[in-house]
């Protein structure tokens, strides 16, 4: 038994790969591209750490060919839920006794096989299922994962450092106990990062984990199981089940042992989850905790004093980067009079050197969108456009799902603030520009904070640090992650911890200790070294 006190020593960020022409880490993510392409992948249930067949399966399909069949994945039935809820609960005394070290060490070992050996099969993974460009997926499927996975680590010790004061006679502990019960994690498309810190950070805290991954990051998913089983993660801790996601939400949230939700996607969908959370509340051993991060109408806005090519690059950045696919891209731009005709031709000179294609074709900076109901849904929103007369599309606008379903970044004008692409989370590349009056600065600032129901990202451009300062108290509670003079995407971890509020989430901040603290009850543990042996106080004493 070792009894020494280790630590755990501060991680530092993953250093992006640059993918260059004629580097070596663009041929091998290349090859591996090829590899995982070509062969037939077929994905299991994951229940108890066996590979478990549904009762039917579905095709993979890259969102960038959907003809081309990638395999397919198996669909669980109502009992394949109950079993995996089993197989956590059984791994459950095992799992949350381990010391937090040896926890730790499995998730660290996980970073590393990601930084090393894995590298090319998630990026190339995350490529291929969600089409994202070899940058897009090296900042979230390695770089992002490796960083949440060594930074909780870390942020873990620092929680468990965390102790009450004693006064003399008596010594003090507060234990952070994993929560009693299993933890049900729902993962977006969009970030293979989030797919698996959603299921990993409760684990690293000794909670056991249903996991139910989006239908569209299945392909991607499977490898971010195959990394945490190479790391050593024993069977059962974190359990994969894919399928129909209202049929294991409900068999999930009709558990008593349900005992928190770890949720990433749409608002009205963590909406739903949290109403039947309430509505079976008597029903649970333990007030389930429930953590969601949702929906965004990411803004920027510049200042008349803002530099013309700093906000067109940010725009451009910001609105089209994985094609408007993140949370935090931005899709509502607000520009004074005085310089958006400017910023706008800005904008469209940078677009019109945009290549649009398959992700492996590294010349290409817009990929596909992820699947035909997203495709469809930011068309009608495109000829809406076209037919409305308050709004018209200043560039882009095009369209074609014959091979892969592709949509050209789309900058979308209104003098109309209100007007729904300003309001709506259409999560596409189309980003919609409002101008404004320079004289009505202030007035701005009040619409930007009062447009949207969500308060994800935002981001202020102005050379004036006044009106800078202004913006910082009026936006307040607009942007859980608010930038100056910055794109209001690209959070990293350890730097800025991300989460929104209002109808964007929780706020609890994936990648911080704000988020561990959550999958922790805390037992506060008093020992009285001298215990008292007279009820009476000196006031009663008598004179
Ligand atoms: P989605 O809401 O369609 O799906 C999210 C997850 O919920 C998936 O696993 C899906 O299968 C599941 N789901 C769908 N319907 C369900 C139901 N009725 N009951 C239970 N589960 C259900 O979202 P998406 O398209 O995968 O991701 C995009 C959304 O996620 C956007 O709204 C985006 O803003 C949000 N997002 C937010 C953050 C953040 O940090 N705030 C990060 C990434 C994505």
């Amino acid at each position: 038994m070792n009894n020494s006190n280790i630590n755990i020593p501060y991680p530092s960020n993953e250093p992006i790969l640059d993918y260059a022409p004629g580097s070596a880490e663009r041929d091998s993510v290349l090859k591996t591209y090829d590899e995982l392409y070509k062969k037939k992948t077929t994905v299991f249930l994951k229940i108890n750490g066996k590979n478990v067949k549904g009762d039917s399966t579905k095709k993979m399909t890259p969102p960038h060919d959907h003809k081309h069949q990638l395999g397919e994945y198996h669909i669980a039935n109502k009992n394949h839920v109950k079993s995996a809820i089993l197989s956590a609960l059984n791994a459950k005394s095992k799992w949350s006794k381990m010391h937090w070290t040896r926890r730790a060490s499995i998730f660290l070992k996980a970073a590393d096989l990601l930084a090393g050996p894995y590298r090319d099969k998630i990026n190339a993974a995350t490529m291929i299922a969600q089409s994202k460009t070899v940058h897009q997926a090296e900042i979230d499927a390695a770089c992002e994962l490796i960083d949440f996975l060594r930074f909780n680590a870390y942020y873990m010790q620092e929680i468990y450092q965390n102790q009450p004061e004693s006064s003399p006679g008596m010594w003090n502990q507060l234990h952070y106990r994993p929560l009693e019960g299993f933890i049900y994690s729902i993962s977006p498309f969009n970030f293979t990062a989030i797919s698996g810190n959603l299921s990993a950070s409760a684990a690293l805290m000794g909670n056991v984990v249903v996991w139910k991954p989006s239908d569209h990051q299945i392909f991607s998913a499977q490898v971010v199981m195959e990394v945490f089983e190479a790391a050593g993660l024993p069977d059962g801790v974190i359990n994969m089940v894919m399928g129909d996601p209202e049929m294991i939400t409900n068999t999930i949230l009709a558990s008593e042992n349900f005992a928190g939700v770890h949720y990433t996607g749409s608002t009205f969908v963590f909406q739903d989850i949290w109403k039947k959370i309430g509505s079976n509340i008597s029903n649970y051993k333990t007030y389930p905790k429930i953590v969601g991060e949702t929906g965004g109408k990411d803004f920027i806005i510049a200042h008349p004093t803002a530099n013309i090519k700093e906000v067109a690059t940010a725009i451009v950045r910001g609105a089209f980067e994985y094609q408007g696919q993140k949370c935090s891209a931005a899709s509502r731009v607000y520009l004074p009079k005085s310089t958006s005709k400017k910023i706008l031709s800005e904008v469209k000179r940078q677009l019109d050197t945009i290549k649009m294609g398959p992700p492996n074709d590294l010349k290409n900076y817009v990929t596909a969108v992820i699947h035909e109901e997203a495709f469809d849904r930011i068309v009608d929103s495109i000829e809406k456009v076209k037919s409305d007369t308050d709004a018209e599309i200043y560039c882009g606008g095009e369209y074609d799902k014959s091979i892969g379903y592709f949509i050209s970044p789309t900058v979308v004008t209104t003098l109309n603030p209100n007007y729904f692409s300003m309001e709506k989370e259409l999560f596409g590349p189309l980003v919609t520009v409002y101008t404004y009056d320079d004289k009505k600065w202030k007035e701005t600032l009040k619409l930007v904070d009062e447009t949207s129901i969500y308060a994800l990202t935002g981001a202020v451009f102005s050379e004036d640090r006044y009106a800078m300062d202004e913006a910082i108290t009026a936006l307040e509670n607009c942007a859980g992650n608010f930038y100056l003079n910055d794109k209001p995407t690209g959070a990293v971890v350890g730097q800025q911890p991300f989460g929104g509020a209002r109808a964007s989430g929780t706020n609890d901040k994936a990648g911080s200790v704000f988020n561990l603290l959550r999958w922790v009850s805390p037992r506060m543990i008093k020992e009285n070294f001298i215990p008292v042996t007279d009820y009476k106080y000196p006031f009663l004493k008598e004179n």
